[in-house]
Formats: structure tokens, C-alpha cells, sequence
């Protein structure tokens, strides 16, 4: 069972599901989001996160009609991100007390990279979105 929580501590959760594969997102919205160079995020499945506490503090942006970012209202740590209409939700990993062995394999939206920040690592780079496998659950 993996746990997490917000920076001041309000929003606490639990993922009784494997996480997807970790991919860095450098897409302009995740920058924005996080304040930084790109968001950490790997899949789970919505059914496999339980909120402990917190949920009247965990609050909703729509990025688009269908987009949603969670994040406490309290502290404004971001949480979980995706799609109304997808079973899958991303998981800020920042946010994890451990990340179970979760292991990286790619930056994705490297097309919208800061200047500021070089990818000094060997993973796969895809300049756009990856492809769904990226994003599954574990
Ligand atoms: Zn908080
Ligand atoms: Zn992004």
C-alpha cells in the first residue's frame, strides 16, 4: 500500500494499486502547475486511491472541458491530474511517501521544455504526448 500526502499535511491518500511507468512531463500546463521544470506523474487506476482526509480541501482545475488538476487548497500541493472520462488518474509523485520501486522511463512534451533546464539523462524523449502504454496503471 502506497501513501501520500499534501505539504501541509490536510489531503492524505492511499494507492492500493501498482504505479504506472514514471514519465516527466514538460508540457507548459505541468510547468505552470508545479512551478518547475516538469511534473513527475505516474498512473494509477481512480478506484485504487482512496482518500484518508483532507477531501473537502482537495480542489479541482479544469485544464480543459475534460482536464482535471487536483491540488489542496490549503498548502496548494498538486495531487492528481487527468481525464474525466479516463479510469486512470496521474499521480503527482512528489506528493508519495515512497513510490514502491516506480521506475522512469521517459520525458514527454519535450517539444515545450523550458530553456532553462537540460535533460541530462538517458531516458526516451517524445517531443508530444506518449503513447497510451505510457500511461496505464501498473
Ligand atoms: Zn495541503
Ligand atoms: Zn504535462
Amino acid at each position: 500500500m502506497l501513501t501520500g500526502r499534501c505539504l501541509c499535511g490536510a489531503v492524505r491518500f492511499e494507492i492500493a494499486g501498482a504505479l504506472g511507468p514514471v514519465i516527466y512531463c514538460h508540457c507548459s500546463m505541468c510547468r505552470r502547475a508545479g512551478g518547475s521544470a516538469f511534473a513527475a506523474n505516474a498512473s494509477v487506476r481512480k478506484d485504487a486511491v482512496k482518500i484518508l482526509s483532507g477531501s473537502e480541501l482537495l480542489t479541482e482545475y479544469k485544464s480543459s472541458p475534460t482536464s482535471y488538476r487536483q491540488f489542496c487548497s490549503r498548502c496548494g500541493s498538486p495531487l492528481f491530474g487527468g481525464s474525466d472520462d479516463s479510469s486512470i488518474t496521474r499521480i503527482r509523485l512528489g506528493t508519495l511517501d515512497n513510490a514502491g520501486g516506480a521506475r522512469s522511463i521517459a520525458h514527454i512534451w519535450t517539444g515545450s521544455k523550458s530553456e532553462w533546464f537540460q535533460i541530462t539523462d538517458n531516458l526516451e524523449q517524445i517531443d508530444r504526448e506518449p503513447p497510451e502504454s505510457y500511461c496505464a496503471p501498473g
